[in-house]
């Protein structure tokens, strides 16, 4: 099937409040333009240089999403144009954000990335580090960054049960801190689920999966 159809495929059966982040790493342009052109406005990238060549080549409508793990030293080429990042890990790259966030004069939305896997290599914060960074003194007086919710990666297994509980703890996390609403912290969207496991991730309880390679093929 064409890039075309597996997203008109695929977004005929994502619920109303299930947002759709097309994943276009690695792939080049006309693809993109492709999945564009069949009404597709949220691509989600994972290099920040990758993610820039594209937004200067692009259509201007597009909303473009980090949704790999950002370098502090990197933010900047982001900042005057990136609509959310995913894989907020941090205090100290929050702060960066802010920073670049209010020389641009903007206001940037992030999610921060909570650590569910078992495996060793993926990144983010545990529940206590969560709790942390949103109770800081630092975190409360940024003005440029708005947490508008979480996200996460579960194991890359087939093991339907151990990915199931990793969503479910994930979502349980999400609860657990809705009750925080401020100017900064606005938590609606957890996004969990990607190719391989966004039906069990919507079942869970996701509002935003990234998928890329049930779209635009391999990489
Ligand atoms: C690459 C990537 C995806 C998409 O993965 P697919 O299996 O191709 O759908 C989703 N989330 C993150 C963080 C990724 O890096």
């Amino acid at each position: 099937m064409s890039i075309s159809q597996n997203l008109l495929k695929i977004k005929s059966t994502l619920p109303e409040n299930v947002t759709l982040v097309a994943v276009s790493k690695t792939k080049p342009i006309p693809d993109l333009m492709e999945a564009y052109d069949a009404g597709q406005r949220i691509f989600g990238e994972n290099k920040i240089q990758e993610m820039a060549d594209k937004w200067e080549a692009m259509p201007k409508d597009i909303e473009w999403h980090m949704i790999g793990h950002v370098q502090t030293n990197k933010v900047k080429f982001m900042a005057q144009f990136v609509s959310l990042i995913h894989g907020v890990d941090s205090l100290k790259l929050l702060e960066e954000i802010n920073k670049q966030a209010k020389k641009n004069n903007r206001i940037i939305d992030c999610l921060l990335q909570i650590y569910i896997a078992e495996e060793e290599t993926k990144f983010g914060l545990d529940e206590e580090e969560l709790n942390e960074i949103l109770a800081s003194a630092t975190f409360q007086e940024m003005k440029n960054i708005r947490i508008v919710g979480l996200m996460g990666m579960a194991t890359f297994t087939d093991n339907q049960e151990q990915i199931k509980k990793e969503f479910t703890h994930l979502k349980s996390i999400f609860d657990s801190i809705q009750n925080l609403k401020s100017e900064i912290c606005n938590l609606k969207s957890l996004s969990m689920g990607m190719s391989g496991d966004y039906q069990l991730a919507i079942e869970c309880g996701s509002t935003m999966v990234r998928i890329g390679s049930s779209i635009f093929g391999g990489r």
